[in-house]
């Protein structure tokens, strides 16, 4: 049943509408597909009994005729959601063996439509990371190569697992979190789909905490249409979630394909980076011309702050990581390591339970937050967030959506950044600012670099206008014409 697992979700779904095939069929395939791609790490908990459990039931509700609109599509779960009564991790030693008994909203909606869960996905140590190796279940190994080498390259990260299950075809779609870029950057580096919508849209409730005020659910997905569909049924107000947007979610599919001609993208002229590799400059150029031929504008703007972006969400997101994380104290969840008293069993504990990126962030956020340093750092990257934000208000008086490259590289080898925290979150360069800024941005697969790795553009929206970005995401996809696929070794 190889071929079943090529399709995308929206074939999958028709052939699923027509019984063509079952769930159970479906389902099966792709548990097939889970277990004979181990050496990728893309799942750290395989759930075949309960995909197959799940997958009957979709098949019974279909027979009298009450699918729903994901019905028996089977999904991977990244590992960040809470799943009731499926082991929860984050990738963290510190949460052990922690089982929720309670569902994330977001993977609660999916159910709701139907969809099978195939099980939960690899990612960096609580979304911390942007090569999936600060995971407590080591790194997830993307299924592309570079021509000619055997080389292992990362998927990206935080939602390497995926990203890569998402290319490798072993589920038809995947649920991903972004932060700072962990679903638009891993979904470049494996040529997927990916988008993080505007801050509000999904529901954070039951999603484990990195930083509140920047995390955002979204899928990554094969094509523009599957994003879309994933996205629809994700998102929606949720009362138990205070940042929850309560408004009503757009048929985000039904912008996929429409004309794009008249709309003004924006080219902001700070995105062209010193050093910045010439293939990914030349993709930028050929995306330019393709949104050109389909009847865009192009007009060149400014966003005079991005340069200041990258320190301001890594005194941001630490500050609010280290508060977020004092939560794992031995106490109530997973890990505990005695110790002759209370505070010596909360130092023990976290010192056995969290991995060395973690305590960076959590040493930094301590920092930035602590009484004499609060302003100098952290009231500062504040006010530079303030400025960035102001900086797309600005743009988008003139632009309907801007365009930019997702990462300034190819997938790179593993272990080739991770002595070099700094190298390590350049990776980031062109996604944080739309994390601090609230927006929804999607990278689409554009071209591949002379190694064949994938690449992808970035497209950035206004708040709330993610319909803009499948219109114009759909038009990338139509020009690119990306078809190619890693070549399967696992
Ligand atoms: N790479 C960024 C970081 O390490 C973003 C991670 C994310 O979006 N979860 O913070």
């Amino acid at each position: 049943m190889t071929s079943l697992t090529k399709l995308t979700l929206k074939a999958a779904l028709d052939g699923l509408a027509d019984k063509s095939f079952s769930s159970e069929e479906l389902t099966k395939a792709h548990v097939e597909a889970v277990a004979a791609a181990r050496p990728l790490n893309a799942f750290v908990l395989e759930t075949p009994e309960k995909a197959i459990e799940m997958a009957k039931a979709s098949d019974a509700r279909r027979a009298k005729g009450e699918a729903g609109v994901l019905d028996g599509a089977p999904l991977g779960i990244k590992d960040l959601f809470c799943t009731e009564g499926v082991r929860s991790t984050a990738c963290s030693n510190i949460l052990g063996n922690f089982v929720p008994t309670y569902e994330s909203t977001v993977t609660a909606n999916l159910w709701r439509d139907g969809a099978v869960m195939l099980g939960k996905l690899n990612l960096d140590e609580f979304a911390m990371g942007s090569s999936n190796e600060t995971s407590a279940f080591g790194p997830v190994i993307n299924p592309w190569r570079s021509e000619g080498s055997n080389a292992k390259l990362t998927p990206g990260g935080s939602s390497g697992g995926s990203a890569a299950s998402v290319a490798a075809d072993l589920c038809l779609g995947a649920t991903a979190t972004d932060t700072g870029g962990s679903i638009r950057q891993p979904a470049a580096f494996t040529g997927t789909v990916g988008i993080k919508p505007t801050y509000g849209r999904c529901s954070r409730w039951g999603v484990v905490a990195f930083a509140s005020s920047l995390d955002q659910a979204g899928p990554i997905a094969k094509t523009v249409e599957d994003a879309a569909i994933l996205l629809k049924s994700m998102s929606g107000h949720d009362a138990k979630d205070s940042t929850s947007l309560d408004i009503e979610v757009p048929d985000f599919p039904s912008f996929v394909g429409k004309s794009v001609k008249g709309l003004r993208v924006g080219i902001p002229k700070e995105y062209r980076v010193d050093g910045m590799p010439a293939e990914i400059e030349k993709l930028w150029e050929q995306g330019i011309a393709w949104l050109k031929e389909a009847g865009c504008e192009i007009v060149e703007v400014s966003l005079p702050h991005t340069k200041y972006a990258l320190p301001a969400y890594y005194i941001v997101a630490p500050a609010e990581a280290s508060s977020n994380l004092a939560r794992y104290d031995g106490m109530r969840f997973g890990l505990r390591e005695e110790g002759a008293n209370l505070t010596e069993t909360y130092e023990n504990t976290r010192a056995a339970g969290f991995g060395p990126e973690v305590k960076r962030r959590i040493l930094i956020g301590t920092y930035v937050l602590s009484a004499g340093y609060y302003d100098a750092y952290y009231l500062k990257a504040l006010k530079v967030r303030r400025r960035i934000a102001d900086d797309f208000d600005q743009a988008f008086e003139k632009v309907d959506a801007l365009l930019t490259p997702t990462a300034p590289s190819a997938a790179f080898g593993l272990g080739e950044n991770a002595d070099d925290p700094v190298a390590m979150y350049l990776n980031d360069i062109f996604t944080v600012t739309v994390n601090l800024a609230g927006l929804p941005g999607m990278s689409i697969p554009a071209g591949v670099d002379v190694n064949g790795l994938p690449l992808g553009l970035q497209l950035i929206g206004k708040a709330l206008d993610e319909g803009t970005l499948f219109s114009l995401g759909g038009a990338i996809e139509k020009a690119a014409d990306f078809k190619a696929k890693p070549a399967k070794w696992w």
